[in-house]
């Protein structure tokens, strides 16, 4: 994983304003120099849950729960170190800069790149399908039949598979690899889609980012449950 410059570190930690994150979770309210509320942590009705906004560190007096701005931001968005610090430094405007890394790194991350686009243009590729084709026009009666409006939908990002190769040639044509499309869960072994006939719903993690696909079944003789 690439090493984030201490610098840039420093230099996020410094722009990031730590009350304006921790709102984010839960309402504060300024009590003398700090600010307190209900514990983001645990379940409570009395606040017990203190911020230091210029320290920039929290403690609750109900858990225990104590850290730094980026505990909370770990903690809370699931995120390790360095996405933590990502994640802040896209919020707050702070570009990040890396240590050298080395070929084998810049390698892993690359790879982990490409798996994520492939896996966003499939979503894409599923919408497409859902919206626009004319095979879609079932899913979007089974979709009306349930009370879901296209708005939803389209938030959600949900897609058809209508399976065959459909959408394997869509991205062997775009330059993605038969060894990029496994990876990403989205081919079988013999390398014709995963996702057969099914609509389908984006998985994302905690940045937005497509991971997986949740897959229903639409029609009765699918053996998916
Ligand atoms: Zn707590």
């Amino acid at each position: 994983m690439a090493r984030i410059m201490d610098t840039s570190v420093e230099a996020v930690k410094a722009a990031a304003d730590f009350v304006e994150v921790v709102s984010a979770r839960t309402q504060l309210r300024k009590v003398g120099a700090r600010y307190t509320g209900r514990c983001p942590f645990h379940e409570e009705r009395t606040p017990s849950f203190t911020v230091n906004a210029v320290d920039k560190l929290y403690y609750c007096f109900g858990c225990g729960a104590k850290g730094d701005l980026i505990t909370f931001v770990r903690e809370t968005e699931g995120l390790d170190f360095v996405e933590s610090i990502e994640w802040l430094g896209e919020r707050f405007r702070v570009p990040i800069e890396y240590e050298e890394s080395s070929p084998a790194q810049d390698e892993a991350r690359q790879r982990r790149e490409r798996l994520f686009a492939v896996l966003d243009q499939a979503a894409t590729f599923y919408e497409r399908t859902l919206w626009d084709s004319q095979a879609g026009g079932m899913a979007r009666d089974y979709l009306k039949g349930r009370r879901l409006g296209e708005d939803v939908c389209r938030e959600f990002r949900l897609g058809l598979a209508l399976g065959g190769m459909s959408l394997a040639r869509k991205a062997l044509e775009k330059g993605f690899t038969p060894e990029e499309l496994s990876a990403a869960g989205l081919t079988r072994q013999r390398g014709d889609d995963y996702f057969q006939r099914r609509l389908l719903f984006p998985l994302a993690d905690a940045r937005g980012r497509v991971v997986g696909f949740q897959a229903r079944r639409l029609h009765e003789d699918d053996p998916l449950k």
